[in-house]
């Protein structure tokens, strides 16, 4: 049962082909099995068994919700009340926080378990997993070689794929829900700025969050989605917008559907087995009746140094609440200033300080106009791109990234090269645009390939339309079973 989609779950557990509380057992026993994954932070059995019994019961009364007794993996930078939330870093290595974020409140609310807190880049900044201080997260996908799962909700990717939850999850910044569901061949959905409450997500760039779900299909992500979305009195950026029933559009016809294929998205030194794929995925829309139209993002170039001006501005700002007097790591010191340096020069990992670093010297004051609000004129030219775009056509087709995984010890050593693997999903953040990637192939040394599809703002609808034909026709072994 552990390898069914949510969709399956939810008919399972109410025709009581097994019991919520069998499910949770078997999950929690696989979560020990395949520790080496180091998938999650933090494990709460007792809870989750707890709430289980509850579901079962309430599924006995007739009274089931719609997440009723379905075990999730959280990401370890949504607060949950009583739970440890780390978001990856020693900074936070006690903090047990006080209130609910609103999303999982929504999540629980539906009757969802919680079976833990998963692994992550510390503070959501990375793209492989390899900077929490909670170690390293391996891809289920690994043969030979350790891969990395991708970043940073790494944790809830390798989650979903090595069936060790039904669904998880994540939050996208720049990429941090659609790469990781590329590199272990899930279903990875970053929702419209807006779209769902920031309230109690641990804050990077609070322009450009969002969080969103990572399924094991695309009908799992419209569920999910569902439930976590809507406006929030607690978060002022979030959306009135009204929320459709994004599981109707599962399946629909994708004829006439005009996807647009950006030419700026080929790019040098990308692997020839995407662009194949990308070939193969537009192939698959055609004949499923949509029509492909070549468009052009001018901009698109300067998306990703745009993204790390305005994202690490943003991450200094937010960061300077961690100073060891409120929560959190404290380190000794004789004075006061002493504290604090001490403090976040223990608390931090490298790539933090180097965000820091970067997003002081951009928002300092002889730099201000060069690099942020440049920056931020580069984010209105973007935003006019898609808008220009989206008048001929519906919604984009591109890869999710430039390459599949790779293994651990072989990742780019310099931190610039890293960040290319961001390269075709940052956009989407700075736009605020929905974007979802897709499995679509295992590449040469059978390692996942994703496709992105990118929507106009609150069209996730769309992505979930043609996200559906994408999936039906690439026929991806989703339902993997991961080497024992
Ligand atoms: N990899 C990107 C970064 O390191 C995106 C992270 C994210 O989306 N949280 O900033």
């Amino acid at each position: 049962m552990y390898n069914l989609s949510l969709y399956d779950v939810r008919e399972g557990l109410s025709n009581k082909k097994f019991s919520s509380v069998e499910l949770t057992e078997c999950f929690l026993d696989r979560i020990e099995q395949f520790n080496d994954l180091n998938a999650f932070i933090t494990v709460c059995a007792d809870r989750a068994l707890g709430s289980a019994k509850k579901s079962d019961q309430r599924i006995a009364e007739g009274k089931a919700m719609e997440l009723e007794g379905i075990p999730l993996a959280i990401k370890d930078l949504f607060l949950t009340k009583g739970i440890k939330t780390t978001a990856g870093s020693k900074m936070l290595y006690n903090f047990i926080p006080p209130y609910e974020s609103t999303v999982t409140k929504k999540l629980l609310d539906a009757g969802a378990v919680f079976l833990g807190k998963t692994n992550m880049d510390e503070f959501a900044m990375g793209s492989a997993n390899i900077t929490s201080y909670y170690g390293n997260v391996v891809n289920p996908w690994s043969k030979d070689k350790k891969l990395v799962p991708g970043g940073s909700s790494g944790g809830s990717a390798s989650a979903v794929a090595g069936h060790l939850c039904v669904a998880a999850t994540g939050s996208d910044t720049g990429g941090s829900i659609r790469q990781p569901a590329s590199f272990c061949g899930i279903v990875g959905l970053k929702p419209t700025y807006g779209r769902c409450s920031r309230y109690g997500m641990v804050a990077f760039a609070s322009s450009l969050d969002q969080a969103g779900p990572l399924t094991k299909t695309v009908r799992d992500a419209a569920i999910l989605l569902k439930i976590i979305s809507g406006y929030d009195e607690n978060d002022s950026t979030s959306s009135r917008e009204s929320v459709p029933d994004f599981e109707s559009f599962v399946g629909k016809s994708v004829k006439g559907i005009r996807v647009g294929i950006p030419k700026e998205y080929h790019m040098a030194g990308m692997s020839e087995e995407i662009i194949e794929f990308w070939k193969k995925g537009a192939e698959l829309l055609k004949e499923a009746g949509a029509e492909i139209v070549d468009i052009s993002l001018p901009y698109s170039k300067y998306a990703l140094p745009t993204y790390y001006i305005i994202a690490p501005a943003e991450a200094s700002s937010n960061l300077s609440r961690y100073d060891g007097i409120k929560y959190g790591f404290r380190a000794n010191g004789v004075s006061l200033n002493e504290v604090y340096e001490n403090t976040r020069a223990e608390g931090f990992g490298d790539e933090v300080k180097r965000r820091i670093l970067v997003g002081t010297y951009v928002l300092s004051a002889g730099y201000y106009d060069a690099y942020y609000m440049r920056a931020l004129k580069i984010q209105k030219l973007i935003r006019q791109d898609f808008s220009h775009a989206f008048e001929k056509v519906d919604l984009l087709l591109t890869p999710t990234t430039p390459n599949s995984a790779f293994a651990f010890g072989e990742e780019p050593k310099d931190p610039v090269t890293m960040y290319l693997n961001d390269v075709f999903t940052v956009t989407a953040n700075i736009a605020g645009l929905p974007g979802i990637s897709v499995p679509i192939g295992l590449d040469k040394q059978e390692r996942p390939l994703g496709l992105q599809l990118i929507a106009p703002h609150f069209k996730e609808d769309l992505l979930i339309q043609v996200g559906s034909a994408l999936e039906k026709s690439a026929n991806f072994p989703t339902l993997m079973e991961i080497a024992q």
